[in-house]
């Protein structure tokens, strides 16, 4: 018996975890999620979610949720709240290992003052702009520091009264002393602190005007969680000397491995945490969990399943190479995902009222209609008809394009799950607008083929009197563009149609007892989630995703 149940894809850190196990390198694989609180996650972040979590649960190890917390200006509590309730809603559990990088601010000041000690570090007097310049360039070494050479005793005292406040922001920086003419820009004399007096960083508040950097912090946190593999994506590829050189130089208790992957993109979307927050700070979205935002909180109002997002990242897999996923890959996932769980209802989005004028007026009959049509276990509910009905507009034409199946003047169509009918008399306003269609039923086709003739085309429909009013909003991508910004704007590659709000809908009557976050197959129309929120008591829901992949069809015509 093997002890780990076996991988669906044994990627290459898969391998290198299986290989350290094996060699006793490590008795227990530890990894760890260490979200920015700058913003909401996003579908990239479930990526490395999934592989941080899902390692350690495949492997029998530990995963940490640790706030990258070290730059107040542009971190929250809010950010704080939303990405711990995102990582459990995606199914994932840090027990009583939620840290926070601002947690070892005393003990990474420690191990500064270490670096200082050995020599390995200085305070520098540059401004951030000299800094720059004297970095050099890729064909061009760098310049040393004229204050490369104080002496321990002085940049102790310097970096005392750094952390005291003495100093005003950008006047100094703690930096390493490596090698002002490495080949790897990441190696000349990086930064490791530097001041921020007077922000109010929502963990410390006050106490610390002195920050360290990301390249020092990460390092030694993972050191200090006894982190095993230290997963994250390929920019950081070129600050791996430099997470080792950290690690090697102070007494850190343990030796984290960095390893590497390529991150998601995704087409149709924006990733990067900065267009995000713009695209929600100017408007351009109703806020963080808009449901047309690739953010966690936005796919779970849009109606994804956490199921659905994890085998999504487990599909696209795990690789050093830099690619673009179609978003029609994560739009199928949902799609099977919800068409095995989710229970079928009919409802009207553009209703048409119907009266069958010769079926009687008192007459009422509930027919038991199964809620899936390939899993008997989901059971049935009684849907009601009667004399008047809604069917949508789109069911109905009266100059049909060529192959149009559905209901036609003097044409027959069937209603789903009830009988077969034929349109007799089209009724308009004074103004022209077509208002109710008068029909006639085939009492003998409830369940049964009408007799002597075809009838091809199937439409849904609920019954007027017992049908529920609801708003549907009909969510698609948010951008037209596969690459949006390739050309520079942004804002030019918004979808102008990512939102249709329909009002009036009528939905069919079980609707009512739904509860928020429910997700259903609207027959025919496609994948919807009756929101958290509601509008005045009123039933609003979301449109998850439609049946088919209609997106390329749409764009030619
Ligand atoms: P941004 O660049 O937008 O600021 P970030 O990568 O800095 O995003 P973090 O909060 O620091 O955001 O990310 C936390 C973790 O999630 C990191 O380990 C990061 O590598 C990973 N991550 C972020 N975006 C992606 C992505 N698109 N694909 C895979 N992993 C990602
Ligand atoms: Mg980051």
């Amino acid at each position: 018996m093997s002890q780990t149940a076996p991988s669906p894809n044994r990627h290459f850190i898969y391998q290198i975890i299986e290989a350290d196990l094996a060699s006793g390198k490590h008795e227990r694989i530890h990894t760890r999620f260490p979200p920015e609180p700058n913003g909401y996650l996003h579908i990239g972040h479930a990526k490395s979610i999934v592989l941080n979590f899902g390692l350690a649960q495949e492997f029998r190890g530990l995963c940490n949720l640790r706030f990258d917390d070290t730059n107040p200006h542009k971190e929250n509590r809010e950010y704080v709240e939303a990405i711990q309730r995102d990582v459990r809603w995606l199914g994932y559990d840090w027990g009583d290992r939620l840290y926070f990088a601002s947690d070892y601010f005393e003990q990474l000041y420690g191990f500064a003052v270490e670096l200082i000690r050995k020599e390995l570090a200085y305070v520098c007097d540059l401004s951030p702009e000299e800094i720059r310049a004297y970095r050099g360039t890729l064909t061009e070494p760098g310049k040393n520091s004229p204050y490369r050479n104080r002496s321990p005793e002085e940049n102790l005292r310097l970096f005392q009264q750094m952390r005291a406040g003495a100093f005003p922001d950008g006047s100094r920086t703690l930096r390493a002393k490596i090698d002002m003419a490495s080949p790897n820009m990441n190696l000349r004399d990086p930064v490791l602190y530097r001041i921020k007096r007077g922000v109010v960083h929502h963990q410390t508040g006050t106490e610390w005007c002195l920050y360290p950097m990301y390249d020092f912090t990460h390092p030694l946190s993972d050191a200090l969680e006894g982190i095993t593999h230290s997963l994250c994506t390929l920019e950081f590829e070129d600050h791996r000397p430099l997470y080792d050189w950290v690690i090697e130089q102070v007494s850190a208790p343990s030796r984290p491995r960095q390893i590497e992957f390529s991150r998601l993109n995704l087409q149709y979307s924006v990733m990067s945490k900065r267009l995000l927050t713009r695209l929600v700070e100017e408007g351009h979205v109703q806020g963080w969990d808009d449901p047309r935002l690739p953010t966690i909180a936005g796919m779970r109002r849009r109606g994804y399943t956490p199921e659905a997002i994890r085998n999504f990242c487990q599909r696209i897999g795990i690789t050093k190479s830099d690619n673009l996923v179609e978003m029609s890959l994560l739009e199928n996932t949902v799609r099977e995902d919800l068409d095995a769980r989710a229970p079928r209802r009919m409802a009207v989005l553009r209703p048409l009222r119907v009266l069958i004028e010769d079926y009687p007026e008192d007459r009422e009959e509930w027919l038991q209609v199964p809620n899936h049509p390939k899993d008997a276990r989901m059971g049935h509910r009684a849907v009601p008809f009667s004399r008047c009905l809604y069917i949508d507009r789109k069911d109905f034409s009266e100059q049909p394009p060529p192959g149009f199946k559905r209901l036609v003047p003097g044409g027959e169509v069937r209603l789903r799950h009830a009988y077969v009918i034929r349109c007799e008399q089209v009724i308009r306003d004074e103004t022209g607008q077509l208002v109710e269609l008068r029909c006639s039923h085939d009492p003998d086709t409830l369940g049964k083929k009408p007799q002597g003739r075809k009838v091809k085309g199937v439409i849904h429909w609920v019954s007027a009197a017992h049908a529920q009013p609801a708003t549907v909003r009909l969510y698609d991508r948010l951008f037209r563009a596969p690459i949006p910004g390739a050309d520079g704007d942004l804002l030019a590659d918004l979808n102008p149609d990512s939102l249709e709000v329909l009002q009036g809908c009528q939905v069919e009557a079980a609707l009512a007892q739904a509860t928020p976050g429910s997700r259903f197959q609207f027959e025919r129309e496609g994948y919807f989630i009756l929101d958290e929120r509601t509008e005045g008591g009123t039933l609003c829901f979301n449109r998850t995703v439609s049946l088919r992949d209609t997106w390329e069809k749409r764009q030619q015509s």
